[in-house]
């Protein structure tokens, strides 16, 4: 954590992004209730002076080009968990990144991702699945039951979501695997790191949940070479970043049956165009990016005590580490 000297600085702050109008109007309402001290402002009805005054900025997807009208910020706090598209525009951009950037750690948003891994943990888990296509074809046929403590489910990534995460797959009776850039401690879940460790738990695993971050490391890692790696008719879930995924080799894997269905919330391109072939792919699932949305009520009081404490202590929250991109 950085500290730094406040006292002086105006309580203005600019609401930097490109999400929908009705979206930010409520955002920048309830950042100003939430803290009456400092006035939250549209970055677009901010004066040339008041660009230059702004110590702070509240970022969603924010335009890099409107972060270097704001030449004197200290840290920016992001609405959003994964920043990637921030650090990676900055980067490009040339002028690397010159101020922190915190991102938002909300333990709702850690909780509603639980859930949707557990959801869909089970929808994979009790072949929902084939019996959807048994349906379509008026089939009646029973598969084998398999108990939850008979299947290996992997979760890439124990950062605030995966490890959440892992602790319900357990505690709904799963064996879980969890690998991570630094090996974990965490109770009843066998945890691994580096290359090897990857191997080891794509060998072992019935379902492979991706929740890691995009950097240079993990984009293309699910690819043909490591769908190969995995046990024959693994399932794959990814709430992670799309691009994480090589999108031609998970295709190709599912139709040589090394992976059994895929359920992808994330997409290299956001939204789905229309004409792409994961859409009416049998063995995958699409969702549109739901698995945990951010609530604006919850994160909004995290994203206003941060501020909050900033501006009495001079502490700017722990921020992403941008060469690592996470
Ligand atoms: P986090 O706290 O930063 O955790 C990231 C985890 O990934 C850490 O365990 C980290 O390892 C691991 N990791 C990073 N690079 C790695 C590498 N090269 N090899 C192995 N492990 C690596 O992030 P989080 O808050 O859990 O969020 C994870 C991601 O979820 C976000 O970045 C975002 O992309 C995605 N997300 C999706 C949604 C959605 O609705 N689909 C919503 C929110 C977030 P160490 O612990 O060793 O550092």
């Amino acid at each position: 954590m950085n500290i730094t000297k406040v006292e002086s600085e105006p309580k203005l702050i600019a609401f930097v992004s490109r999400i929908p109008a009705s979206e930010v109007e409520q955002w920048i309402l309830i950042l100003n209730k939430l803290l009456p001290d400092s006035d939250v402002c549209l970055f677009d009805s901010l004066t040339q002076l008041q660009k230059q005054q702004c110590t702070l900025a509240v970022v969603a997807n924010p335009d890099p080009e409107d972060l270097r009208q704001l030449p004197n910020l200290k840290w920016v706090h992001s609405t959003w968990a994964g920043v990637e598209r921030m650090v990676a525009e900055l980067m490009v951009a040339g002028s690397g990144v010159s101020f922190p950037i915190v991102r938002l750690v909300d333990p709702a948003l850690a909780q509603t991702m639980e859930e949707a891994v557990l959801a869909w943990t089970l929808y994979l888990h009790r072949d929902m699945p084939t019996y959807r296509m048994q349906q379509a074809n008026a089939q009646w046929v029973q598969l084998p039951y398999v108990a939850s403590s008979d299947r290996t489910v992997a979760i890439l990534g124990l950062g605030k979501l995966g490890a959440l995460a892992a602790r319900r797959l357990h505690v709904n009776g799963f064996r879980v695997l969890g690998w991570s850039r630094h090996k974990k401690t965490l109770e009843s879940i066998q945890t691994f790191a580096t290359e090897d460790g990857l191997k080891t738990v794509l060998s072992q695993s019935d379902i492979v949940i991706n929740l890691l971050p995009l950097t240079h490391e993990t984009r293309g890692l699910l690819n043909a070479e490591r769908f190969g790696q995995c046990k024959r008719g693994v399932s794959i879930i990814n709430f992670g970043r799309g691009a994480t995924i090589n999108e031609i080799d998970l295709i190709t894997s599912l139709d040589a049956g090394l992976v059994s269905h895929a359920v992808l919330d994330v997409f290299e391109k956001e939204p789905l165009t229309v004409n792409h072939p994961y859409w009416a792919h049998e063995k995958i699932t699409v969702l549109p990016h739901i698995s945990a949305p951010t609530n604006i009520s919850s994160a909004s009081k995290i994203v206003a005590n941060n501020i909050r404490e900033y501006y009495k202590s001079g502490l700017i929250p722990e921020a992403v580490d941008c060469a690592l991109g996470y």
